[in-house]
């Protein structure tokens, strides 16, 4: 038959975005649509109770509204004018974590096609400014459009591989915040994972965990730099926690913050500040994010 077993389906999540419109008016707009809001979520288990057009707000995250799996809001008017941004609950928490001040620069490494970029847009307030460099000149292209849709205007878009962008550059040396979303295996995202049966190629995912370290440590090198968010999609212990650690090994004048206290699926030992997602524990695709931040000076204990 065709049932699911309960637990193994991720919700569709839909984030407001808050520089088009506000969470109140989306949630009106859905009720006159027929939709039926059921509050905030209380219980994990609540996310599997949703169907047909009842929806709830995300526990975690306040601009986060959460549906039954089948809701699909490709034609949606909200979706189409830029109101809504249709992004899994996992992805939103790099922009959420980092949480850039209003006005501050801000670099988004690997961004592409932009939706943690305009997370991070509308947590600035579209205030200061948000440098984001690809690789990839078609995915960039159509990050544009997704960020002229969400209204996005703060950034600034570069065809520029992230490795080769100067931190001691004038332009940067301003930026406090890095997001840091560099490109992965890709195995916790769900579709991928039922598909992929033959695991990982062990030589694969030693070239991208060397990249993405390679990424990590350039991005430590911004002179003003106080935070960096770590994230992927991966499962991988070696794309995710030793990807970390080998960098804070090289850097101890950085250190790891420890992220949500009461968001349980953590980092794997002894990296337990990180965080971990999965569709058993949190209802998302797998996921890692990990910040780290520089250590205050140290004072010589005089005073
Ligand atoms: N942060 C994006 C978002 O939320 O929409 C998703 C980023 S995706 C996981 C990784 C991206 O890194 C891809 O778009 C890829 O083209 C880009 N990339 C790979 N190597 C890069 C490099 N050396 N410099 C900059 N971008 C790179």
């Amino acid at each position: 038959g065709s049932q699911q077993t309960q637990g193994n389906i991720i919700p569709r999540y839909v984030r407001v975005n808050s520089l088009k419109t506000t969470l109140d008016d989306v949630i009106d707009y859905l009720k006159r649509e027929g939709f039926s809001y059921q509050g905030t979520t209380m219980r994990l288990e609540d996310l599997d109770h949703l169907s047909g057009k009842t929806f709830l707000c995300d526990l975690h995250l306040k601009d986060l509204l959460v549906f039954s799996s089948k809701t699909d809001f490709h034609n949606h008017f909200l979706y189409k004018a830029g109101h809504i941004i249709l992004q899994d609950k996992a992805s939103c928490l790099p922009a959420f974590l980092l949480n850039p001040p209003v006005g501050s620069h801000v670099i988004d490494a690997c961004a592409a096609p932009g939706n943690k970029t305009s997370h991070l847009a509308a947590i600035m307030k579209n205030k200061g400014k948000l440098f984001a460099f690809d690789l990839d000149a078609k995915r960039l292209s159509t990050m544009s459009t997704l960020l002229l849709r969400a209204g996005v205007t703060c950034h600034q878009l570069a065809n520029q591989d992230f490795l080769k962008v100067d931190p001691l550059s004038s332009e940067y040396k301003e930026v406090k915040y890095i997001l840091l979303d560099p490109s992965c295996s890709g195995s916790g995202m769900v579709c991928l994972r039922d598909e992929v049966s033959e695991p990982q190629k062990d030589g694969r995912l030693q070239a991208l965990a060397a990249f993405q370290l390679h990424c990590l440590k350039h991005a430590l090198q911004f002179p003003q730099v106080q935070r960096v968010v770590y994230s992927t999609c991966s499962v991988h212990t070696q794309e995710n926690e030793e990807v970390v650690s080998a960098c804070l090994q090289h850097n101890p004048g950085f250190r790891l913050v420890h992220l949500l206290p009461n968001w349980h699926e953590r980092g794997h030992d002894p990296l337990t500040q990180c965080l971990r997602a999965s569709t058993a524990k949190t209802r998302t695709h797998g996921f890692f994010v990990a910040m780290l931040e520089r250590r205050p000076l140290q004072t010589d204990g005089q005073n």
